[in-house]
């Protein structure tokens, strides 16, 4: 291991594939660490959603929590 990935401000690379609610909450916790830097791959055209809640949000009450 090489001094520069011992040092306490290295910056950490973290790839995350999948943008669903799982990944989205991984992201928020992760970016909250300094120094981490991160890159989301996601298959879907829109941001995180609260698929949880769904169907709440078609019979017309509260979506819940959004994540955009
Ligand atoms: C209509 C509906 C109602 C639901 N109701 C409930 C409920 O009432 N209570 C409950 O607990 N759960 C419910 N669920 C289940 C809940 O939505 C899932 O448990 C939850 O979404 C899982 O989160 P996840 O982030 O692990 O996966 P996902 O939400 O499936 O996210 C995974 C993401 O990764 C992406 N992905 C996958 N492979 C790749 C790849 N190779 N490259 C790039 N991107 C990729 C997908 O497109 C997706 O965006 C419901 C689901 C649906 C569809």
């Amino acid at each position: 291991m090489n001094a520069s990935a011992n040092s306490s401000d290295a910056v950490r690379h973290v790839v995350v594939v999948g943008s669903g609610m799982v990944g989205h909450r991984f992201v928020e916790l992760a970016a909250a660490i300094p120094g981490v830097a991160i890159t989301v791959f996601g298959e879907e055209p829109r941001t995180a959603y609260d698929r949880v809640h769904l169907s709440e949000y078609f019979a017309g009450a509260s979506a819940g929590r959004s994540f955009s």
